[in-house]
Parts: structure tokens; sequence; C-alpha cells
């Protein structure tokens, strides 16, 4: 068994209905025994791309499908919610990201693989992650920094 914590977000159409549809999507999947969610942040848009503001929260699922069959469902998610991959970093009807995964034990889960990189690469410097990651999971730690310590930090760097 496994607990993920995926990010999610949306900024194209019906913003908030994407991520509603998204949690059915994953509480209706074959091997999923919980599916909880943080409220929604409005986030500016990052990147170089022109595009409206993100709505953004982190999904917590404990299930016990791999992380490789786990990144095929929430792609296949995506592609239910009719995302297109036309412009890299572009505006998107919903987009998720496997961010942590703990086991049983609540051991970190590391995946290296060519498709699949957890600890998502940049979890640890992006607010819209770690404020929604926080709500969900107020103990979180990442290489001994409390994740309220971290967003302390980043929240001084951007006022
Ligand atoms: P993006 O277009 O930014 O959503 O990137 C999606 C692609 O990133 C997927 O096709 C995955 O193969 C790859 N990827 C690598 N690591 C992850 C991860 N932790 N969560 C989701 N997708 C990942």
């Amino acid at each position: 068994m496994y607990t993920y914590y995926i990010g999610i977000g949306s900024n194209l159409g019906d913003r908030e209905n994407y991520l509603s549809f998204a949690i059915s999507e994953l509480t209706n999947t074959e091997g999923v025994h919980s599916v909880v969610h943080s409220s929604w942040i409005e986030t500016p848009p990052w990147g170089p791309v022109e595009q409206g503001p993100f709505l953004n929260g982190i999904v917590k699922v404990v299930s016990s499908i791999e992380p490789a069959d786990m990144l095929d469902t929430i792609l296949h998610i995506e592609r239910l919610a009719g995302r297109q991959r036309e412009i890299h970093w572009g505006p998107r009807t919903l987009d998720l990201d496997i961010v942590w995964i703990e086991d049983t034990q609540g051991y970190m889960v590391r995946v290296n693989e060519l498709r699949l990189v957890v600890p998502h690469p940049y979890f640890w410097e992006r607010l819209f992650v770690l404020e929604p990651l926080q709500e969900v999971y107020p103990d979180f730690l990442y290489q001994g920094v409390p994740i309220r310590v971290r967003l302390e930090e980043l929240r001084s760097v951007e006022s």
C-alpha cells in the first residue's frame, strides 16, 4: 500500500469542474482506498507562456496501485479531461503530478525512471505545491526541514 500526494491544477475552462472530475475519477479507480484533498488555491501562472491563473491543490490518495501504474492512471484522467499537449508549459484543463509517495511504514518512496521521477524535482521550490501539501500533511518534513519553515522561507523570498 502507498500514500500518494498528487499535485493538481487547472487553468483552462471550468477549472473547479476539472478538479472535481479528477477527484471522482481517482475515487472510482480500482485499487484506490481513499482520496482526500486540500482546498483549492488560486495561483498566478508561471513560466514563459502568457495564460490565466491556476486553481491548484494536493490530493492524498491511499492505494495499492504501483507508482508506474499510478502515473498511467493520472495520464489517463488528464486525457479524459481533454488535455492536449500542444504548448509546452502552456494552459491546461487538468495537470496531475505525483509529488511524493510513502510506503505503509511512512518511508519516502523514491522513483528514478525515464517516465517518472518522485519526489517531483521542483516540489520543494513551489508555494502552490507546498501550501496545499501543508493542509493535508502538516507534519511533512523534507531533508529534516519542516514544511512550515520552508513555507516561511519561500514567502519571505517572494515578498
Ligand atoms: P507535464 O506535461 O509537465 O504534466 O509532464 C508530464 C510527463 O512528465 C509525463 O508524461 C511523465 O512521464 C513525466 N513525469 C516525470 N515525473 C513525473 C511525476 N512525478 N509526476 C507526473 N509526471 C511525471
